[in-house]
């Protein structure tokens, strides 16, 4: 079942639920593609139609952030669980490793890619890691291409957004994987170049508060926040616009 959050429609799914998905999707062998829309993307979208449509297109659409949960109990259909994108691609892992399917780390800096696959392996062994390459091409050629013929059925696709959707559905038959992932600043969470806020901050729906402090330059960008639930509250009342 969908939920719309101001025109995205989101999977009312649990951790479990989107994880079984995940694994029929490798299972179907068709190519697919996964977002995970937080408030800033989800307000990103409502002022782009076409983005809009291209984070729709996905398979599946999961909700990255506690804002998105919140806009959707505003609007008076909530969300059953935050299936936040890290934690969604940290519960696939060991289902990969145990299935022997190939994983390709796209995104990040140089280097990250590298680290966080060195992470991932140890924390799941059997996990088969086809290949990694940095987010930072001037050409989608040679990557999509490096993709291909490492022969991934998973590709993480760290790009930030929107690059990540626009390349995830430019590519989604040229790279030969069953399921493609949006995956934001995961490869940096993986890698523990960005740490990510301890548990009980998440809990208590602060970890956009912790990501601020440890990287103010995401100001200007989170301002989309209280403008997402501004938005949310407008159309609850009635207002009827997204802006
Ligand atoms: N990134 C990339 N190529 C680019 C721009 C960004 O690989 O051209 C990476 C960046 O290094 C980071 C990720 O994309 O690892 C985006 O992280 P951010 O925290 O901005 O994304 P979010 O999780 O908030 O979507």
């Amino acid at each position: 079942m969908k939920i719309d959050v101001m025109g995205v429609q989101f999977d009312n799914v649990t951790m479990e639920e989107a994880v079984a998905q995940a694994r029929g999707i490798l299972d179907g062998g068709a190519a697919h593609y996964c977002v995970t829309p937080n408030p800033e993307i989800v307000y990103e979208a409502m002022h782009d139609s076409s983005f809009c449509r291209l984070l729709n297109g996905a398979a599946l659409v999961l909700p990255d952030g506690v804002g998105v949960l919140l806009g959707a109990k505003i609007l008076g259909t909530p969300l059953r669980a935050r299936v936040s994108g890290v934690d969604f691609a940290a519960a696939l892992l060991p289902v990969l490793a145990a299935a022997g399917k190939r994983l390709y780390l796209l995104g990040a800096k140089p280097g990250v890619a590298e680290l966080a696959a060195e992470k991932m392996r140890a924390a799941n062994p059997g996990l088969c890691i086809c290949g990694t390459a940095d987010g930072y091409f001037q050409d989608e050629g040679p990557v999509v291409q490096a993709v291909r013929e490492a022969e991934a059925d998973v590709v993480f696709v760290c790009l930030g957004s929107p690059k990540q959707e626009k390349f995830m559905a430019a590519h989604l038959d040229e790279l030969g994987a069953s399921l493609l992932m949006g995956l934001g600043g995961s490869l940096d969470a993986f890698a523990g170049t960005v740490k990510r806020a301890p548990a009980w901050v998440s809990r208590i729906g602060m970890e956009w508060f912790y990501r601020l402090v440890k990287e103010p330059r995401r100001f200007k960008r989170m301002l989309r926040l209280p403008k997402f639930v501004f938005a949310v509250v407008g159309r609850r009342l009635g207002g009827g616009r997204h802006g």
